[in-house]
């Protein structure tokens, strides 16, 4: 069985999540994922409404999952979105469980999802988006309290790639983009490799060249994250994306039980 760990997966115990929890354990057991942690969505004051999750059950289903596949480690988690607002009723809601991993996200930029692309691009150049993007990122990964890694770093471009729009680069914002890498590698905070478009794209969030310098920043810590909604999306590009990880230089990924880091090799 390939080591391969998905710590970015969600079910339909997330307000835009498609297969069941237990649908998820089996195809990520089927595509040989030994080591799974689902970050359910907290993200308050979206344009569509709070994404929040019912953790009582959240917590029954992983338990019945883990009885179910006693031979794999299903990890309990949450992806957090943050903006300045919503911080602190965010915080709360991440502390009601006890997890293994906080998975900090960023999905709003100057209140709105650039999933919503024809909005978001209205009235902004690549660049400004990038910055502005950027800077958000920043504000949330020195001022939210308390997480284990950075969720697809490079998501201002996620929607619109392919189309004139290449993925997020050093030079589309170097300043506070240094400035990020250097923040997570100095607080031992992971970075997510997430993999949802690499089958159409050929790289994950963040590409290449961010890893790249990250990992010259004495950064060590990466996450595999597919961010699947569904169960065909379970470790997609993972294969491809592990070796790009290696030749970069990490011979290993990170994982988190109990909020505690631990490594895996790849
Ligand atoms: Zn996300
Ligand atoms: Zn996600």
């Amino acid at each position: 069985m390939r080591a391969f760990c998905d710590y970015h997966i969600h079910s339909s115990l997330s307000l835009d999540g498609i297969s069941a929890l237990m649908e998820q354990v089996r195809a990520s057991r089927a595509a040989g994922v030994a080591k799974i942690c689902f970050t359910e969505h907290i993200d308050l004051d979206m344009p569509g409404g709070d994404f929040k999750v019912d953790f009582a059950e959240y917590a029954r289903q992983i338990a019945e999952a883990r009885a179910a596949f006693p031979g794999m480690f299903i990890g309990i988690g949450l992806e957090l979105g943050d903006t300045t607002g919503t911080r602190k009723r965010v915080v709360a809601l991440s502390n009601v469980l006890p997890l293994d991993y906080k998975l900090l996200s960023r999905h709003l930029v100057g209140g709105i999802d650039p999933y919503d692309a024809d909005a978001f691009f209205a009235h902004r150049t690549r660049a400004q988006a990038a910055q502005e993007y950027l800077e958000a990122v920043w504000r949330s990964v020195v001022s939210f309290p308390d997480y284990d890694a950075l969720a697809h770093l490079g998501y201002v471009f996620k929607f619109v790639q392919g189309k004139g729009f290449p993925p997020l680069g050093r030079a589309d914002a170097p300043d506070v983009l240094e400035a990020i890498l250097r923040h997570l590698v100095q607080n031992g905070k992971a970075l997510e490799v997430n993999t949802s478009r690499w089958n159409a794209f050929g790289e994950g969030m963040p590409g290449r060249e961010i890893l790249q310098r990250y990992r010259e920043l004495g950064g060590e810590l990466v996450t595999l994250g597919s961010d699947a909604h569904e169960a065909g999306k379970v470790a997609q590009g993972f294969p491809q994306a592990a070796e790009q990880l290696k030749d970069l230089g990490f011979p290993y990924l990170a994982t988190f039980e109990a909020r505690r880091l631990v490594m895996e090799k790849l």
